[in-house]
């Protein structure tokens, strides 16, 4: 018989398939782009490698005991890796979310048994409703509680360090020559990036992608609308020495690129993967025949039908006409 025995040993070893369609355009010695599919974990996300890694890890330095209860900032991916793995090792989950998050989120995590304590998101950082003070003072207050905090955790680089890196140098039987991920925690980018760059001896280049107006390209985090990546502080699970470059994508190109995923290559995928795919384009434009570009495709786009998927919303933001393309911030304020 072929069965695992938890939902948990599903996670990684994802598949990688060729991009055929978005790189037609690139002609004949165009590179091999590849496509890491995240999706495909039991949670749906890439963010099910950190869950498991995190719980791990504080369940052997005695952080976490049994019957302890795992408190998290988080409403989307990450709540649903750590719901996941905590209900089959018999933890309790209450994640914490600004009340701007659509109660579809909210369902899924409630979906998966955990606790959603929704905070409001006009108020400031200090004030004690906050999302950030109430999280704070969840930890304090629950017996047993622990924040993984996907920020800080050491254990979110290292997960992609120790199953993600060396997927893919398998993978591609060590020909891989370039790595394209967003940045959002920096986890993924940090974790898969230093090992790829240790394996080949430097060879591999690591590039970041990130919404135009974020900091790891510049910028001081002014709104952007893809969702996942793209910081307006420097987190410490992101590693500067590790990205040979960072490519800064706009909303547009990054959502009509989705789209073209979900019609062309048939990867129904979330808007950073727009974004990840739109900078591995850049890339290849610039590389050989003999290159390998690994893209990673960090989450499915069921999450975002009304958003990015909807014509709709796009027109709105002026993303599907040629002539009203308004800036974010005129919508959004
Ligand atoms: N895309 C999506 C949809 C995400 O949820 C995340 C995680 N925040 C990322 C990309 C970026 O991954 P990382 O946090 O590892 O940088």
């Amino acid at each position: 018989m072929q069965y695992s025995d938890s939902v948990v040993d599903l996670i990684g070893n994802t598949p990688l398939v060729r991009l055929r369609s978005v790189t037609a355009h690139l002609g004949p010695d165009a590179p091999l782009v590849l496509a890491k599919v995240e999706y495909l974990n039991p949670g749906g996300s890439v963010k099910d490698r950190i869950a498991t890694r995190m719980i791990e890890a504080a369940e052997q330095s005695g952080e976490l005991r049994p019957g302890g209860t795992i408190v998290e900032p988080t409403s989307g991916n990450t709540g649903v890796g750590l719901a996941l793995v905590a209900q089959t090792k018999g933890y309790r989950c209450v994640f914490v979310c600004p009340d701007k998050v659509s109660q579809d989120k909210q369902n899924v995590l409630k979906a998966y048994g955990a606790e959603v304590v929704v905070c409001p998101t006009a108020v400031d950082p200090e004030d004690p409703r906050s999302y950030y003070s109430v999280s704070d003072r969840l930890v304090r207050e629950i017996p047993g509680a622990w924040k993984p905090d996907q920020y800080s955790n050491p254990n979110n680089p290292r997960s992609h360090y120790e199953t993600t890196g060396p997927e893919l140098w398998a993978q591609t039987d060590g020909r891989i020559t370039h790595f394209v991920a967003g940045v959002g925690t920096g986890g993924t980018i940090s974790g898969t990036g230093r090992y790829l760059k240790e394996v080949s001896g430097g060879t591999v280049k690591v590039i970041g992608a990130d919404p135009v107006g974020s900091v790891y390209s510049g910028g001081t985090g002014r709104p952007y609308l893809v969702e996942g990546v793209g910081e307006d502080f420097w987190p410490t699970a992101y590693d500067q020495d590790v990205c040979d470059e960072i490519v800064a994508v706009s909303d547009r190109d990054s959502f009509l690129v989705t789209r073209r995923l979900a019609r062309e290559e048939g990867l129904l995928v979330g808007g950073s993967c727009g974004m990840a795919v739109q900078a591995a384009l850049e890339v290849a434009e610039r590389s050989g025949k003999d290159d390998v570009i690994v893209v990673l495709l960090p989450d499915g786009g069921r999450g975002y039908l009304s958003k990015v998927f909807n014509d709709e919303w796009m027109a709105d933001y002026g993303f599907l006409s040629t002539s009203t393309d308004r800036s974010v911030g005129d919508v959004l304020h």
